[in-house]
């Protein structure tokens, strides 16, 4: 077995988005590291204090990827223009395929307390991205956890473990994996990935070792080449998404909510949204 080394590691910048929400940006738009094919962007929100989220997101556009919204603590509702609505509760994931493009809202559905999650953006092949809008939504208690000797937990949401543990969410264009694994002090967690995925590992909760590597909450640590990742917790528990996906090798034309293949099609986005055909 060759282990994926780390070839990166960040602990995200500082910035704000939507009416001035304070996140983390820790990959892609102007985040601490570059995109890595087929994720465009991930930024995590951790704040126990209202007015660091409660003006939210309010309507606005996307067009040509996948939003992945995964609350850790909290409760996010969303609405679009399409009569699509429902509240992201604590646990819960929603995996929004944009394709040829909706409007939406994203607001806290809670006034105190605190406000914890991710969201990642997954880009789509040429083939897909002026596709049907859709969603996959499901609260945690529909997500399958694999308990595994030596005390790692793997809560599984999307794609499938080494050990046939199926997440609820299907991501067929880029083969997505995307799970939360637990482990208590001490325990250590190795996966097989295939080869021809890009990785990444983000610890959200206490330090692990990623391959030799000492990676503290939150911070996200890159994977390069190998057939498997092997992580452990570091000094008591620890928790980290593992995230997997086949590039898409394509061309990345990107502006704010629209990423398509060509500046053309961006212009056609440009307009399509300015004229209401979204
Ligand atoms: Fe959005």
């Amino acid at each position: 077995m060759n282990l994926r080394p780390v070839v990166q590691t960040t602990r995200g910048i500082q910035t704000s988005d939507g009416a001035g929400v304070r996140l983390r940006r820790l990959m892609g738009g102007g985040g601490a590291l570059p995109s890595i094919d087929p994720f465009l962007l991930l930024d995590f929100f951790d704040s126990p204090r209202a007015q660091d989220y409660i003006a939210g997101f309010p309507a606005h556009p996307h067009r040509g990827f996948e939003t992945v919204t995964y609350m850790l603590a909290g409760r996010m509702r969303h609405q679009d223009n399409k009569g699509g609505e429902g509240v992201i509760e604590p646990g819960g994931i929603q995996w929004m395929t944009a394709g040829r493009g909706l409007v939406h809202s994203e607001m806290p559905e809670q006034t105190e307390g605190l406000m914890r999650g991710f969201q990642l953006w997954v880009n789509l092949p040429a083939s897909r991205k002026m596709t049907e809008p859709g969603y996959q939504e499901y609260p945690s208690s529909r997500m399958p956890v694999e308990s595994r000797e030596g005390g790692a937990r793997v809560k599984v949401i999307a794609g499938s473990t080494s050990q046939g543990t199926a997440g609820p969410v299907t991501a067929d264009a880029t083969d997505a994996r995307y799970f939360d694994v637990e482990l208590a002090e001490g325990a250590s967690f190795t996966e097989p990935l295939p080869r021809d995925h890009a990785a990444f590992v983000v610890v959200h909760e206490g330090r692990m070792d990623v391959a030799g590597r000492e990676v503290q909450g939150v911070g996200l640590a890159q994977l390069g080449a190998g057939d498997a990742v092997r992580f452990a917790a570091v000094g008591g528990p620890a928790r980290a998404l593992l995230v997997s996906g086949r590039p898409l090798s394509e061309p990345v034309a990107w502006h704010g909510p629209f990423v398509m293949n060509t500046t053309a099609e961006l212009m056609q986005a440009i307009d399509d949204y300015q004229a209401g055909r979204f």
